[in-house]
């Protein structure tokens, strides 16, 4: 068996329960992702969580693995996220389809975009539908509003409410396994986490709180000028007529993955959106949508920062991006829920890495890309502390 450091020693007068090799602060995705690839390298792992069942940005967002609209910077990372994904969808049984995404283009502008993103990745990662095919997929007769768009397959689809939630529960069966929820991490030294159902030593300890990282590490938090992010989402019953399981992405996407805003047409449909719609603009929209298993359709979304996210919902922005995609659907919607949802933000990155000390690394997804990037973080994570898989399977 690979272990961190062989010396793992317990000793129970200076923790009441076994040490670990690995210990999780937050049993968000992004912690469970490093949990689950810790199990696949044959080490034992402890999760902390404050929370009776997860309940942060990991059950609120659209269950969308943006895979193929990441920036070149960490497109490798996506993809190993993808494939870790999947592994962890086999070993779990959770439902997640490589169902792709479409792109919806309705202007000339978002258009270009599209084409200019498939001459860089290229007809694999980025297929072309003609206007028809757009509404085919969305299951409307064709109109004079779709101008075209793409599928890209790599894309995947996993349901928020559910996988996080299983995932913790088959971690917490496994015989190398420990989790705890309702225990909260107050401080971490040397190794040992102090919380308030007493200390806990391990090996290595990564502390995947998201927005929360200011709680334990205010120093970080402020270097890296991290702020929480808020988002209005929405649910209702989906329209018969949708049925993909595809993400349906719109043209304000295209003004919010790095891989489509590094088009040279970024700015132009950036200007076109300013003229059009600037409230979209204004509201920081990502006008997207997802079905769920359960036929109900996730809606979203828009974007406001503060250090302190005010919890008020402007019923405005609601209706605006209800609007938006009732018109996308051609039906209307009858919400069932809403709900806010926040997550960390960095002007500096988009993912912050960093060790605290030789023991403790923090980990948070600063941008809303932490459903598609988790399984790739967790494996780089242990890349970067030299341990590899040990089986395929846990
Ligand atoms: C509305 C919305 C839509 C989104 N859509 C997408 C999408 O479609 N695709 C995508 O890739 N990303 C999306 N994101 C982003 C993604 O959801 C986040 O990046 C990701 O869930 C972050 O995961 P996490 O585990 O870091 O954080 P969280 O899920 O917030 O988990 C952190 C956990 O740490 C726990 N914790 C905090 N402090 C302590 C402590 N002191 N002790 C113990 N436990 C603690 C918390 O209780 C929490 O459970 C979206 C986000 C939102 C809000």
């Amino acid at each position: 068996m690979t272990t961190i450091a062989d010396t793992t020693i317990v000793n129970s007068t200076r923790a009441q329960a076994a040490a670990t090799d690995l210990l999780v602060v937050g049993a968000g995705v992004v912690g469970l992702a490093h949990a689950y690839e810790a199990l696949r390298r044959g080490l034992s792992v402890r999760v902390i969580e404050r929370d009776h069942r997860a309940n942060g940005a990991s059950i609120r967002n659209f269950g969308h693995c943006c895979i193929t609209g990441q920036g070149n910077d960490i497109i490798d990372m996506s993809y190993a996220s993808r494939s870790g994904w999947l592994d962890c969808a086999a070993d779990v049984g959770f439902w997640a389809p490589e169902a792709g995404a479409v792109v919806v283009a309705r202007s000339p502008e978002e258009m270009a975009v599209v084409e200019q993103f498939r001459d860089e990745r290229g007809t694999e990662a980025v297929e072309m539908l003609t206007g028809e095919a757009v509404a085919s997929r969305l299951g409307r007769a064709s109109g004079p509003e779709f101008l075209g768009g793409a599928f890209l397959p790599a894309d995947l689809r996993v349901d928020p409410r559910t996988a996080v939630g299983s995932i913790a529960e088959w971690i917490a069966a496994q015989p190398r396994a420990d989790v705890r929820f309702g225990v909260t991490v107050g401080a971490i030294s040397d190794g040992r986490v102090h919380t308030t159902a007493g200390d806990f030593d391990a090996e290595k300890i990564v502390v995947c709180v998201g927005h929360d990282l200011d709680y334990l590490y205010p120093e970080v938090a402020g270097r890296y000028e991290v702020t929480r992010c808020s988002l209005q989402m929405a649910m209702a019953p989906s329209p018969r007529t949708f049925t993909t399981a595809a993400a349906v992405l719109t043209g304000t996407s295209l003004t919010r993955y790095d891989g489509f805003t590094a088009m040279p047409g970024h700015e132009q449909l950036t200007e076109a959106l300013s003229r059009t719609s600037p409230e979209l603009l204004e509201l920081g929209a990502n006008i997207m949508f997802t079905l769920r298993p359960d036929g109900t359709v996730l809606l979203g979304d828009s974007h406001s920062y503060d250090i302190t996210m005010p919890p008020f919902q402007e019923e405005w922005i609601t209706d605006r991006i209800i609007e938006e995609i009732s018109g996308i659907l051609g039906a209307r919607l009858h919400l069932q829920q809403r709900w806010q949802g926040v997550y960390a933000s960095s002007p500096q990155t988009s993912l912050l890495m960093e060790d605290i000390d030789e023991h403790t690394r923090a980990v948070s997804v600063t941008s809303g890309i932490g459903m598609t990037m988790s399984f790739g973080i967790a494996s780089r994570t242990f890349e970067s502390w030299g341990v590899d898989r040990v089986s395929a399977t846990v």
